[in-house]
């Protein structure tokens, strides 16, 4: 399946054909729709005029999951994304990364974060809650945010990436099968990841924390929101 998404993440419709049905789920032969993963929400649209309620990554391949049976195999679809909700995303997904690179840059691990269309969460270790400096990593993250910058995406082979003083925490983790890897890398972060960013940092807006939360030993959580 070709992942048009990568190749252009502003794309909002598409043509395709289907190359599987089971259900209410079908298959592409190229597709505009990031599968959920990763803690991206799936995408949502309309495969002509029937509801893609998520879509979910299956290996290297997305599943639709339509609002009812439609398609069969060898139909030809025009997909449309619903933008609204999938730009909210791909901003608060650059947002996020900002963030990761800043706080890991001050010794703090990121462990896992969920984004959503209004607000978002990122949970990181930290012993003892400090609040304060937190909240000058967002300061840090909304100057470099308002001073824009071009988020850079690209491949890189394993061996490489292990070469990579950046990656090489990261790119050791990942099974050893994959021998590319899709880089971004935004100055501050560089990551392998598969999902999709807006392509510059000036597009983020500002970053507001809502709300700190305790979970358990060393874990802190965070949300987020975008104005
Ligand atoms: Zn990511």
């Amino acid at each position: 399946m070709r992942k048009l998404f990568w190749e252009d993440a502003y794309l909002k419709e598409f043509d395709a054909t289907v190359v599987k049905v089971e259900g209410n789920n079908v298959w592409l032969d190229q597709t505009a729709f990031n599968g959920r993963g990763g803690g991206l929400p799936g995408d949502v649209g309309w495969l002509n005029d029937v509801k893609v309620i998520d879509s979910i990554k299956n290996n290297d391949d997305v599943i639709h999951v339509l609002e009812k049976t439609a398609f069969k195999e060898g139909d030809k679809v025009h997909g449309k994304l619903d933008w609204e909700k999938r730009y909210k995303i791909m901003r608060m997904h650059t947002a996020a990364h900002l963030l990761i690179g800043l706080m890991s840059k001050e010794g703090l691990l990121v462990t896992g974060n969920q984004l959503g269309y209004e607000e978002s969460r990122m949970d990181f270790n930290m012993e003892i809650l400090d609040k304060e400096k937190i909240l000058k990593y967002v300061e840090v993250a909304n100057e470099i945010a308002a001073k824009g910058g071009k988020v850079n995406i690209y491949f890189m082979k394993r061996e490489d990436a292990l070469k990579d003083k950046g990656l090489i925490k990261m790119a050791a983790a990942m099974p050893p099968e994959v021998e590319e890897w899709r880089i971004v890398d935004i100055g501050i972060d560089k990551q392998p990841d598969g999902g999709v960013h807006v392509a510059d940092l000036k597009e983020i807006g500002r970053i507001k924390i809502t709300k700190f939360e305790n979970k358990g030993k060393n874990n802190r959580r965070l949300y987020f929101v975008l104005e």
